[in-house]
């Protein structure tokens, strides 16, 4: 850590406290990570947080799982230092510089070969959501048809046509179809079988001339539900999601805001399954931290017009330059492939646990993200999986006054999710476990005094 200073910067008027209390008396109802976790970051490396009352945490939301490398990675500060230092204007609105050129090589260099070799990429307004809006436009432009395939459980934003896409406005006529789960799968059969008929359900949608469903302009899915619970698609099933759009000339479109850049333990969470999607949505890791987001697509579907999708901040040249960094240092260290093996020993010594306390109803994940769903074991099981929230939201503080940060996800609140960023050493990933495991226990012993 670089040397500390002696008071965090801008040190506030009644400390910690009065910072807390004055975010609640000025900052909107609908502010979210703020409520469950008091706390006033002032120094970060790593995985870990320092707060302003001098605690630390070990952070597994990681910006909600845009800190590939964790806080203030060396050769993020590094890439970040160069461009300042350079004189480089920072404001470019979407023009050539010899950075954003650098991070386009960096992207293609990283993409699925068979979509590099013919792809483009448009630059979005800094978010996730704003991507998603980009890719829904290119392929409505594409394909002269207008609604959407898209699943339960999504998430994928908070503008209109994302969160129609989510399943939470009208804005953009939407299809749901089942994305399967084994835990509370909707045909009550889970496994393959479960997959099997989501996938049956979408072809006879699609090919009965009386479903309703008209063809539609795409469809949109996660490799992995992130906000949805931590839920990963079956690699058949996404193989199977790949034949049918194609079979049907429909762009599938693959979320991968959350997924990307070694999340998984692949450089892609297509990448599990081998498929090629034809238009791909990034964001969070790959600014670096900072605020980056694109879409790339086959190059077949680019024939919308200019200025069909603008935006003035579609040129940060810092998160560019972060960005470029990040992605090349996962490439090079295999963060991936380390993503997967620690991943894979978290996740099997989550299974331990859950065997333990009856209150973790299932155990999920791929590669650095993983989730707990915590139920009412003397409930009766409800077709939805009704959850247990409070029990969800007393782990999570129980695990903040561990020293641990966990955030929540899942159809009910209900499920603990992690996710480390990929650089987490053995030692860290033994010490979340731990905390983990004495905040299930307290939180339990709280419940039934
Ligand atoms: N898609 C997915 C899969 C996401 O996880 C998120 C954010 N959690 C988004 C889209 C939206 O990104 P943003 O919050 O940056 O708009």
């Amino acid at each position: 850590m670089p040397a500390a200073p002696s008071a965090p910067p801008g040190a506030p008027d009644g400390g910690p406290e009065g910072i807390l209390r004055r975010q609640s008396l000025r900052e909107s109802a609908a502010r979210t990570y703020a409520r469950a976790l008091p706390i006033v970051p002032v120094r970060a490396r790593g995985m870990t947080i320092e707060g302003a009352d001098g605690r630390r945490y070990l952070d597994c939301l990681s910006g909600a799982g845009t800190l590939a490398l964790g806080h203030n990675h060396p050769v993020v500060l590094e890439a970040i230092r160069k461009v300042i230092d350079s004189g480089a204007p920072l404001h470019v609105l979407d023009l050539a510089t010899p950075v954003k050129d650098a991070f386009t090589t960096e992207l293609f260099t990283n993409l699925p070969p068979a979509l590099a070799a013919d792809a483009r990429v448009q630059f979005c307004g800094p978010a996730g959501t704003d991507a998603v809006e980009a890719a829904l436009k290119l392929v409505r432009t594409a394909t002269g048809r207008d609604g959407l395939l898209a699943f339960t459980g999504a998430y994928h934003g908070m503008t209109a046509g994302s969160l129609a896409a989510s399943g939470g406005a009208r804005d953009v006529e939407v299809t749901r179809l089942p994305y399967p789960r084994d835990y509370a799968c909707p045909f009550g059969v889970g496994g393959p079988e479960g997959a099997r008929l989501g996938a049956r359900w979408t072809e006879s949608l699609l090919d009965d001339p009386k479903s309703g469903v008209p063809v539609p302009a795409g469809m949109i899915l996660e490799p992995v539900q992130g906000e949805g619970g931590v839920i990963p698609a079956p690699d058949a099933w996404l193989r199977r999601m790949r034949e049918i759009t194609a079979a049907r000339g429909i762009p599938l479109i693959a979320d991968e805001v959350q997924t990307g850049v070694g999340r998984t333990g692949a450089f892609w969470g297509v990448d599990h399954a081998g498929v090629v999607p034809d238009v791909m949505v990034l964001s969070k890791a790959i600014g670096g931290s900072l605020p980056l987001a694109v879409i790339v697509y086959r190059a077949e579907l680019d024939v919308w017009q200019p200025g069909a999708h603008a935006g003035t901040f579609r040129g940060n040249q810092l998160a560019m330059a972060a960005g470029t960094a990040t992605l090349a240092h996962v490439r090079k260290n295999g963060l991936d492939a380390r993503a997967a093996e620690v991943g894979d020993r978290m996740l099997a010594a989550l299974r331990a646990l859950a065997a333990d306390h009856p209150c973790i109803g299932d155990v999920r994940g791929r590669g650095l993200m993983l989730g707990l769903e915590l139920v009412d074991p003397e409930a009766p099981d409800a077709p939805t999986g009704d959850g247990a929230p409070q029990l969800a939201a007393a782990v999570r503080q129980e695990c903040l006054e561990r020293g641990l940060i966990v955030e929540l996800g899942g159809r009910h609140s209900s499920v603990v999710r992690l996710l480390p960023p990929l650089t987490i050493t053995d030692e860290q990933a033994v010490a979340v476990l731990d905390r983990l495991a004495d905040a299930v226990t307290a939180a339990e012993r709280n419940r039934h005094p």
